[in-house]
């Protein structure tokens, strides 16, 4: 059976169409309903794909009816997203929502999961002060040069669980660049994977310049 044949079985007896396809995708709308189910766990509920994490709710305007699908296929089949004011968005608009709304939850899961590491850290160290290092990622989303060297190392001793990709680090106001180039490079080679590209080249001309 094809993606195609596999959402129309889905999907029309929930509709008012009940034979065409393309004529019963209209009355659904995605109108910014998502979920993180925190493991790649459920069916898409329109095309049957396995594996889904992140769920979108399409509803259905005229039976009210909705269902839980994977991101791309509101993209796939043509459904139109609602925007901002509760318009119809166009393909273009839609791919756009789309896309906002996916970053926005992984996003929050990624936040999630730092906040996770962060707790166990105050569990097994008493001294550790969790609620600075919560405030600064809830104000910043990440965190200096000193802080986030600091963390890996407190992980490190006291065998937490973490995974550095989940941390990001900030380097925007002058100071945090000085933190940084003052590290000796052992350190600065820990905080590479929580680096973004521009982040690393900055670092890599800082670098070249002070070799001359
Ligand atoms: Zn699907």
């Amino acid at each position: 059976m094809s993606w195609a044949q596999r959402a129309a079985r889905n999907i029309l007896p929930l509709s008012r169409e009940k034979s065409h396809l393309a004529a019963a995708l209209k009355e659904w709308r995605y109108e910014g309903g998502f979920h993180d189910l925190e493991a790649p766990e459920a069916d898409c509920e329109l095309c049957d794909h396995p594996d889904i994490r992140y769920q979108f709710e399409i509803r259905n305007l005229l039976t009210d009816a909705r269902l839980q699908i994977g991101s791309e296929c509101i993209n796939r089949f043509g459904i139109s997203a609602t925007g901002d004011d509760g318009e119809d968005l166009d393909a273009a608009g839609t791919r756009k929502r789309v896309g906002r709304d996916r970053r926005t939850l992984v996003e929050e899961a990624r936040k999630k999961r730092v906040i996770t590491a962060l707790v166990a850290l105050s569990q097994a160290d008493p001294e550790f002060r969790i609620l600075a290092f919560i405030d600064y990622l809830q104000d910043r989303g990440a965190f200096t040069p000193k802080q986030l060297a600091l963390l890996l190392w407190r992980f490190e001793k006291l065998r937490v669980p973490f995974n550095v990709r989940d941390f990001k680090l900030t380097i925007r106001r002058d100071r945090e660049k000085v933190q940084l180039l003052d590290m000796a490079d052992w350190q600065i080679e820990r905080l590479l994977p929580a680096m973004s590209p521009s982040q690393r080249e900055f670092l890599a001309a800082a670098r070249s310049l002070a070799s001359q």
